[in-house]
């Protein structure tokens, strides 16, 4: 259920609805904007009577909330949400910053990641992508360097920088994780509600990609998870999802999530269309079709010798190739603005 406050209510009054319905039982997000006060009420409002909440000088409006997606609601946060980093480095993404993730799809070792690094920071990236422990669809495929690869991007981040993008694949290596600006949930995990859960009581960033077959709905209720469990730092990600087709592409871009997310949730949008098309020549189009459709975000990969990548180097910029693509990433993003 939606609460709309009517402006200048006085804060003593907010806080005593959200007494009396905090007693009922109900969680209530509160969120004050420029102008408006809304309350957001999550669980069983069944014994709220709603004529009574109508009839309160101090409501303007009360509606039900019919989606089951509660916490990322647009209804009870009509502004976007700013996802900031934790360790007062000042990047953000979401509610007009753009956050503009590149780097390899694994880290494979000091050098190569610290060039590839320092390449797209002067190219204008602002934070710092790398698998340590990578999802492979082979057991016989490089699996990342694990927790050594964590150190190395820990590492990269200092000289650097630049904020760190990395996967966490599995919820006994969270501990390990503490340090990451921004823990990414890989596709095969968008659905696994322990890690969400687990990931929830923290309070770094979390970058949740749609899942391979997964529906907007089901990216939705997976942030719900996240959320409910007390980590409102949640960004979306569109990268792809299986279709009929594979003979050209390895997924199918589906850019029209972004509006349709952008409409449904005040939770930033980002788009990785390195795995949205699995090919490097399609990524820059594909870029700059998402930043003029609204993405708050892209998320690139890019490799210094995308032939000798360990994994992924089809669908791999090369730091110069990624120069060229950005420069005109900033001009679409003015355009559209
Ligand atoms: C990745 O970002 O390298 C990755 C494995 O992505 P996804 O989970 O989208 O396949
Ligand atoms: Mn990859």
């Amino acid at each position: 259920m939606v609460v709309v406050l009517r402006p200048e209510t006085a804060p003593e009054k907010i806080e005593h609805l959200r007494a009396w319905l905090e007693e009922k039982r109900l969680i209530v997000r509160e969120f004050r904007g420029q102008e408006q006060c809304v309350l957001g009420l999550i669980g069983d409002t069944g014994p709220i009577d709603i004529d009574m909440l109508r009839s309160l000088d101090i409501v303007e409006s009360v509606a039900e909330m019919r989606d089951p997606f509660k916490a990322a609601n647009r209804a009870i946060h009509p502004e976007d949400t700013v996802v900031r980093t934790t360790d007062g480095l000042s990047e953000a993404i979401g509610g007009g910053h753009f956050g503009l993730i590149a780097g390899p799809c694994s880290v494979e070792s000091r050098e190569q990641i610290l060039a590839v690094a320092e390449a797209v920071k002067a190219s204008g990236a602002n934070f710092f992508r790398g698998g340590a422990f990578k999802p492979r669809t082979s057991p016989y495929d490089f699996q990342g360097l694990g927790a050594e690869g964590l150190d190395l991007l820990l590492e990269v981040k200092k000289l650097t920088g630049l904020p760190i993008v990395t996967e966490l694949m599995d919820i006994r290596s969270i501990e390990l994780f503490e340090q990451v600006d921004v823990i990414q949930v890989g596709a095969r995990n968008t659905q696994n509600y322990d890690l969400l859960r687990e990931l929830g009581k923290l309070k770094n960033p979390v970058l949740l990609k749609r899942g391979l077959a997964g529906t907007i709905k089901e990216l939705l209720m997976s942030a719900e998870y996240i959320m409910a469990s007390g980590n409102e730092n949640v960004i979306l990600c569109e990268r792809g999802i299986r279709t009929y087709e594979s003979a050209y592409t390895r997924n199918t871009l589906d850019l029209s999530a972004v509006p349709v997310l952008k409409s449904l949730t005040h939770l930033p949008v980002v788009v990785d269309p390195s795995h949205g098309t699995g090919r490097a020549d399609l990524v820059p189009s594909m870029a700059l079709a998402a930043v003029a459709a609204g993405a708050d975000g892209l998320m690139i990969e890019v490799h210094n010798d995308p032939p000798r990548a360990l994994s992924d180097g089809a669908q791999s910029l090369t730091p110069e190739e990624f120069d060229d693509m950005a420069k005109r990433i900033f001009k679409v993003r003015e355009a559209v603005m």
